[in-house]
């Protein structure tokens, strides 16, 4: 994607998309959040406690279990900067003046470690977002921004670690060639969000970064897993419902559902 306006960097449609097609964000129904994640609150914060353990609660319970995330912060505000455009590597500025445009929103971002064990880890960093953005829609931005950095925390020990799963089915896979075989799939299908376009060329194939597509299909997945556990569509080139978007790719969603119910196997 090299047009700016068209840019996946850039969430100017998406906020006037969230700002039709979204009513309530998050379930009203009361999920019990089955681990509890440290969230640090700080004056940067846009979402209660409660809600961002509600919207992990929308995720399997297997999948919450094999989630490395550690905490959760609140930061200033961010921005794709102008040189993610040039460069094909998104790459943030906390400087308006070099951010791609005042749209041009990083809403979450995961950060990775090794613990003392070498064990990979992970904490989401979740950002302010102006106040000129209603509030249903910064409510819609967070809220996505946080299923899709969770998913994250989910998908990276499968894509970066040795991780053998157990499906629901009773099959057991390698967590890394089974995500790579269904990313191929998902390939030859549009990007399931605006988002997700950034990472496909203009052939819509998946952008190759050092000669590995990994980071796109995590992207393509993060999107993905977030369309299917939250109630709202997200902006997608089709202008597809939730749930048209979801049967667009039905084979996808099942294998991702079936990732996120699998057992890890040590
Ligand atoms: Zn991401």
């Amino acid at each position: 994607m090299t047009n700016e306006t068209n840019s996946g960097y850039d969430m100017n449609d998406t906020l006037s998309w969230y700002s039709q097609v979204v009513r309530e964000p998050i379930l009203r129904r009361e999920i019990k959040p089955i681990k509890d994640f440290p969230i640090l609150q700080t004056a940067y914060a846009q979402l209660h406690d409660f809600d961002v353990l509600r919207t992990l609660g929308l995720f399997p319970r297997n999948a919450v279990e094999r989630s490395i995330l550690d905490k959760i912060s609140w930061q200033k505000p961010l921005w794709f900067s102008k040189a993610s455009i040039e460069t094909g590597v998104p790459t943030q500025t906390r400087d308006l003046k070099e951010a791609i445009s005042n749209t041009a929103i990083i809403p979450g971002h995961t950060g990775y470690y090794l613990d003392k064990d070498g064990k990979l880890r992970a904490s989401i960093d979740l950002y302010q977002l102006e106040s000129w953005i209603a509030p249903l829609v910064r409510r819609a931005v967070n809220t996505e921004a946080l299923a899709h950095e969770f998913a994250h925390t989910i998908l990276a020990p499968a894509l970066y670690r040795e991780q053998k799963l157990r499906l629901p089915n009773g099959g057991v896979v390698d967590a890394h060639d089974f995500l790579m075989d269904l990313g191929a799939e998902a390939e030859q299908l549009t990007p399931v969000s605006h988002y997700a376009g950034a990472y496909r060329a203009g052939d819509g194939k998946y952008l190759v970064h050092e000669g590995d597509k990994t980071i796109s299909i995590s992207e393509e997945f993060a999107e993905t897993i977030a369309q299917m556990v939250l109630p709202f569509a997200l902006h997608n080139r089709k202008c597809l419902s939730r749930e048209q978007n979801l049967a667009s790719r039905s084979e996808i969603v099942a294998g991702l559902e079936s990732f996120l119910n699998a057992q890890e196997i040590s």
